[in-house]
């Protein structure tokens, strides 16, 4: 459902091998290839990390010659764009397509797409009809003959499916219908889903992605001359990224029996060896569900499928455990089924009958009560109804999935043992890991040509672009003073194109002799910015309460934060606030002046993360352990020779272990202590430490912002108990030891050669994190597919 594609034209000219030749061309024109690009929108049909690896993917796939090809939607409106007024993230529609997409190609591809209606006879007749138009962008491969596409799917209305009778008979809105739906479909990334109308178009649009594609799939299937369906799972894999595309199980069934008569076994055979799953999020609250009703209205076909589905898996479930106690098997099917709060006629009456009863003891009770003379309250009569049966997604992706993947190994982890446990233990094989990561053309190669030349003349050749095992030969050369010469040289450049960026864009001028510290994520309670800001304000005050010469002492640095807060998550909105608020302190503050500089850059996407990361020197990771599943700016930063401050979770755990612990600042608790720190703050048992309780009182007193401006978000870290309360993400837990590991880190500024020593082993060790090694993974391992090169 999304890809933050961001700009093609450097890395197309890049992958093509022609950047000096076109720098050169453009510049006989009067333009300098850098104006150019910059005059190219960003595409950004994507939220974040999902979104940009699936981008990372794309590339990866190509440069390796594999025969793979991504599918979306082409969003008329990308991903919002983030102004700060007056210090507050405001939203203004991205319309990416006002003066055109150079780059796409609109095909003669089409399919009919069905909503609504009924099924009769087993078949479904859909009570609306649109079609799905392919538009395909060209994904140049690094110096291969090779494109793939990215086949994005736009909505239009077929001329003969629009109901020109109702219209002459001026009953708009039944002729209209359709021209509507298709208008609403492919409108925006990720529509607001409060609603039932939202949650309905959300739905309808992930039904398009999956039909339109499964469709265009097996069309090749046949237009190649395959007849053998039992050749599918051979020729066909599809990869889920997450469970939005989740409907292209069902969709698979549907269209192999219903329109290629298979029977139910051989079509489930061959969708349960062809549909793969990708978890991205373990969070209980982030896995998508969907209202049984809505999905039946929507897609009436799907349901019966999915309904079976169910039963079918429960009664393998109970063929499996023929020992289990009927609690153990009722948990277990409980935990597993697709199904959640579903009953059938007969035991919803039974239910309702159970209620009944409970019903008339009170009542009993009560008239015994009131006959012995007491008095009593007889409460309003409520009618029993059951609770809203839900389609859980990702139960559906581990039943219909030949593989399950998430994308770490600490993450794989806990979806194996945790997230998913029943299935774990039911289908261990189908568990794999698949650790993120980053293409290094775009991510270093071309975004940071300064610090690529200084590689490629430190070990010889430029064949790390693609081997970046080769970035290894800097790691004997890490102490190199003229390699590190060199390095910090590459750096200062970069800070110092930065700085003038964040200068125009916020006006605020900072220092590039100050550390440059930086966030740049989503806005997220569990990603804890909110730690990153608190930590800022403790030093801060101690710097206020330092002589001169303590002060002189003190490392320079300069905050950076950037990222976009969903327009409904107001906690997020908030934290973005603080932020700007304490920047309006600190940057006017005589006393401070360079020490310390706090910015909030607006409308963070990929050109502005091409900008930031490498001009950055420290950057934070900092999650409450188990919370991030990957993080992939982890790996671009480490890449751009950047020292990482991070807990043990996602993929900093794989970081750390390559770069090794002297080079990564580790602070915080680990994951299997993040449940015992929870409950110790439940009970009522838990002290927070008084330096973080001195930042609290800071921020209430008022110093920034308007008073009260922060009570609502401050109430987050106050309390015991509840999601939204208590501090949920241990913000005051992992304070002591967060912001003592940043005071390793100013101690460790101040040695330019060790830290610069460290940077140049930060980049040396990060070949792992090349998405040419998870996407050859994923092809030997999951798709079972190899190279084909064009000849
Ligand atoms: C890489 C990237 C992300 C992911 O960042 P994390 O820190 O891993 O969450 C998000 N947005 C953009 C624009 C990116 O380039």
């Amino acid at each position: 459902m999304e890809y933050l594609q961001g700009r093609a034209l450097t890395n197309a000219v890049g992958n093509l091998g022609l950047t000096g030749e076109y720098s050169d061309a453009l510049r006989t024109l009067g333009y300098t290839l850098e104006d150019t690009a910059g005059v190219e929108r960003n595409m950004g049909l994507g939220n974040g990390g999902l979104g940009r690896l699936a981008a990372c993917f794309l590339d990866s796939i190509a440069t390796l010659d594999l025969p793979a090809w991504g599918y979306g939607l082409r969003y008329k409106y990308g991903l919002f764009k983030q102004a700060i007024e007056d210090g507050v993230q405001k939203e203004y529609a991205d319309d990416w397509l006002e003066v055109g997409n150079p780059w796409e190609m609109k095909r003669e591809t089409q399919y009919p797409i069905g909503f609504y209606g009924e099924v009769v006879d087993g078949k479904w007749v859909p009570g609306a009809n649109i079609r799905a138009v392919a538009y395909d962008s060209p994904i140049p491969g690094y110096k291969t003959k090779n494109c793939i596409s990215l086949r994005l799917w736009d909505a239009e209305v077929a001329p003969k499916e629009f109901d020109l009778a109702s219209f002459n008979a001026c009953d708009y809105d039944k002729s209209m219908r359709e021209t509507n739906l298709a208008s609403q479909l492919c409108a925006v990334l990720y529509p607001g889903d409060a609603t039932r109308e939202g949650k309905a178009l959300r739905l309808s649009q992930q039904y398009m992605l999956c039909s339109a594609s499964v469709q265009d799939i097996l069309a090749r299937f046949k237009e190649r001359g395959n007849t053998d369906w039992s050749k599918l799972p051979e020729k066909v894999a599809i990869q889920m990224n997450d469970t939005h595309p989740t409907l292209a199980a069902p969709e698979l069934m549907r269209i192999l029996m219903d329109q290629e008569g298979m029977d139910w076994d051989t079509a489930w055979a061959l969708t349960t060896k062809t549909v793969a799953y990708t978890n991205h999020t373990v969070m209980p609250e982030a896995l998508e569900k969907w209202p049984l009703e809505l999905m039946t209205e929507l897609l009436p076909r799907h349901v019966e499928i999915i309904k079976r589905i169910d039963e079918e898996f429960i009664a393998s479930v109970k063929a499996t455990y023929p020992k289990a106690t009927p609690e153990e098997l009722e948990r277990k099917i409980g935990a597993m089924r697709i199904l959640e709060n579903y009953m059938t006629p007969a035991e919803e009456l039974k239910a309702k009958a159970k209620a009944a009863a409970a019903k008339a003891a009170k009542l009993e009770a009560l008239a015994a009560k009131a006959a012995a003379g007491e008095e009593v309250a007889v409460e309003d009569d409520e009618e029993w109804s059951a609770p809203a049966p839900m389609v859980r997604m990702a139960n559906l992706c581990c039943i219909s999935g030949f593989a399950i993947n998430g994308v770490a190994a600490i993450h794989s982890e806990i979806v194996r043992t945790f997230t998913f446990k029943d299935f774990g233990e039911l289908w261990p094989e189908k568990f794999q890991n698949k650790t993120n990561g980053v293409t290094p053309r775009r991510w270093l190669a071309f975004c940071n040509p300064q610090l690529s030349s200084v590689i490629t003349e430190a070990i010889g050749t430029d064949e790390w672009v693609t081997d970046t095992a080769l970035l290894e030969k800097l790691g004997p050369l890490a102490k190199d003073p003229e390699l590190q010469k060199k390095w910090r040289a590459a750096k200062q450049e970069r800070k110092a194109l930065c700085a003038k960026m964040v200068e125009e864009t916020t006006g605020v001028k900072v220092s590039t002799d100050a550390m440059f510290d930086i966030q740049i994520k989503r806005i997220h309670e569990y990603k804890r910015q909110l730690l990153n800001i608190m930590g800022i304000i403790h030093r801060y005050n101690e710097m206020k309460a330092m002589s001169p010469e303590e002060r002189a002492n003190v490392t320079p640095r300069v905050c950076i934060f950037g990222g976009k807060a969903y327009a409904t998550y107001l906690q997020a909105k908030r934290i973005v606030r603080l932020v700007t608020a304490v920047g309006e302190v600190v940057n006017n503050d005589p006393e401070i002046g360079d020490l310390l500089k706090v910015v909030f850059v607006p409308d963070y996407n990929v050109s502005l993360a091409e900008t930031l990361i490498p001009a950055s020197e420290l950057s934070q990771h900092i999650s409450t352990a188990g919370t991030e599943a990957s993080g992939t700016s982890n790996m671009k930063f480490q890449m751009n020779g950047c020292l990482i401050i991070g807990t043990l979770d996602g993929a900093n755990v794989e970081i750390r272990e390559c770069v090794g612990e002297d080079n990564f600042f580790l602070f915080g608790i680990e994951e299997p202590e993040v449940e015992p720190a929870r409950a110790e703050r439940a009970a009522g048992k838990f002290e927070p430490d008084p330096r973080f309780t001195a930042v609290m009182d800071t921020i209430k007193s008022g110093v920034f912002g308007k008073p009260g401006e922060f009570d609502e978000l401050l109430w987050s870290l106050e309390g015991n108990e509840g999601f939204g309360r208590g501090d949920y993400f241990l913000v005051a837990k992992d304070f002591p030891s967060y912001i003592e590991c940043q005071d390793k880190v100013s101690a460790a500024y101040k040695d330019q050669d060790a830290w610069t020593e460290s940077s140049i082993i930060s980049t040396a060790f990060s070949g792992k994190f090349n998405s040419d090694r998870t996407i050859d993974q994923y092809a030997t391992e999951i798709w079972d597919i190899k190279p084909l090169p064009v000849p």
